[in-house]
């Protein structure tokens, strides 16, 4: 086909779809471009059109027509995906769930709300907190990531030490297939052995099995108390001693570890200098319970001992909501990163906890002796083996983003680490996916993609080339 006739080709497409989903539910020109595709970079659709279906039959429809037509689709939740995962191309188009935000039932007595994929996870909290129920999934991003977005990253976020990723967090699905088929996966019950459990295929697949639709998620008692300290250190056994005794806590939450380059830049907002910069290490440690008395005793004395053990040289507890929140504001310093670091690359990795800053310092090590002159930030929930780094593409880095790339995840490859975290693979990690995974779980994972999109309609840059 020439370049004209598949423009032709995609202009009839678009006016099929345009009468199927009606006008509103059809963007083009500056409605589409004036998105980003990305949270930290200005990346606009290069799509000819977005598609905004109300519902799964929608989806169906336009994925039935896409088939047809053999033209691909990318899918956007609330883009704040920082893996690339949502960027589209020219010969592409999006399908935005954003009008699919709608709270399907709320199961108080089971513990379940099944909802649409386009809602935003802090909706969800909000509905189920007025049930006096609690959605575990938090992230910074809350407010604009969506179920469907969360699912198909199996994103983690702040509170994975006690209540797990997105997979666990999810009981059931519906999916549409790149043919048009309608999946229904929408399980409500916590035991059910009938058979492959499919929608887990579907969770952290990063959009290439399948369009999630809906969900059922799994709603736990809402927790009555919540502590929240910041504390700092000045060596690395003490924040591993720490952590142990933390997890010996029923009631721990979170445990999230700032290097001292992290907090030294958000240290820079006077709001969030609440403790002397110099140290070595910040922890931001959460504990939610049930009993304030007792949960206030275990907090304290927790801190208390670590105090006395001289784990800890500084410490600052949160004596009300508003003060729990501003500590966690310390930890969610993104937008003070973005504009001090940026441009920068973000890795986003899992490592043996016990050799955590061992990797950062070989990490910056690599990078000194590589590139000279560079900047980096090391944070990261470390009570789930996850650390974040950012590096910095200064004057003289700009153009070095894939060494700094091939230098970072070379080390990361000799501590046996994990390539991503919870971020996903997106378009920006591709190329190093075949160094982190084994040759055969690779063929299988092509196997799988094969069987559900044979002719790769859905995100198909994303995760392996072919
Ligand atoms: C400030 C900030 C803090 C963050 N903190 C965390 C964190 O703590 N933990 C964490 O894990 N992530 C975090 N993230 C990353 C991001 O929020 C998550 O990856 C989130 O899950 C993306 O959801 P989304 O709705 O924005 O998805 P999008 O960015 O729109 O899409 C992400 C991927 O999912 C696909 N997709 C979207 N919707 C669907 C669907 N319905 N069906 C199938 N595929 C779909 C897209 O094509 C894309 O590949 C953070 C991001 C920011 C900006």
């Amino acid at each position: 086909m020439t370049a004209r006739t598949a423009g032709a080709a995609l202009d009839e497409l678009v006016a099929q779809l345009r009468n199927e989903l009606g006008d509103s539910g059809v963007l083009t020109g500056a409605d589409v471009t004036a998105r980003s595709c990305d949270p930290f970079l200005d990346v606009p659709p290069a799509a000819p059109a977005l598609l905004r279906p109300r519902t799964t039959a929608e989806v169906s429809r336009i994925m039935q027509l896409c088939h047809a037509a053999n033209v691909p689709v990318v899918l956007h939740g609330g883009r704040t995906g920082v893996a690339g995962g949502a960027h589209a191309t020219a010969a592409e188009l999006v399908i935005s769930l954003e009008r699919m935000n709608r709270i399907v039932e709320v199961d108080p007595i089971g513990g379940t709300m099944t909802v649409e994929a386009g809602l935003a996870i802090e909706t969800v909290q909000q509905e189920a907190e007025k049930h006096g129920l609690f959605y575990p999934i938090d992230l910074g991003s809350k407010g604009s990531a969506t179920v469907g977005g969360t699912i198909a990253t199996n994103a983690g976020g702040n509170r994975v030490i006690r209540w797990g990723m997105t997979r666990q967090n999810v009981l059931g699905l519906e999916a549409v297939l790149a043919d048009g088929t309608v999946l229904d996966l929408q399980n409500r019950f916590l035991k059910n052995n009938t058979g492959y459990d499919l929608k887990q295929l579907f969770i952290g697949s990063e959009g290439t099995l399948g369009i999630v639709c809906k969900a059922v998620l799994r709603l736990v008692a809402k927790p009555q108390t919540q502590k929240v300290a910041l504390v700092s250190l000045d060596s690395y056994n003490s924040v591993l001693d720490l952590l142990g005794r933390a997890r010996a806590l029923q009631q721990l939450s979170a445990f999230e570890v700032m290097w001292q380059d992290y907090y030294a830049i958000v240290a820079g907002d006077p709001a969030r200098r609440v403790l002397d910069p110099q140290a070595q290490f910040f922890v931001l440690i959460e504990v939610m319970g049930n009993d304030e008395a007792a949960d206030e005793a275990a907090f304290s004395g927790l801190l208390e001992r670590a105090f006395e053990d001289g784990l800890l040289t500084d410490a600052v507890l949160a004596t009300s909501g508003k003060q729990a929140d501003d500590l966690w504001r310390v930890r969610e310093g993104s937008e003070i990163l973005v504009r001090e670091m940026g441009p920068f690359i973000s890795f986003d990795i899992s490592v043996d906890i016990r050799r955590a800053d061992e990797f950062v310092g070989k990490v910056r090590a690599a990078l000194a002796q590589t590139f000279g002159f560079y900047r980096s930030v090391a944070f990261g929930h470390l009570g789930d083996s996850n650390i974040h780094i950012g590096v910095h593409l200064g004057p003289d880095t700009r153009e070095r983003g894939h060494a700094i790339e091939c230098c970072v995840y070379g080390v990361l490859k000799g501590f046996g680490g994990a390539l991503t975290a919870e971020h996903g693979i997106g378009t920006m990690k591709r190329e190093f996916l075949p160094h982190h995974i084994s040759a055969n779980a690779l063929t299988t994972m092509k196997h799988v993609r094969q069987a559900l999109d044979p002719v790769r309609l859905l995100n198909r840059n994303v995760l392996f080339e072919s």
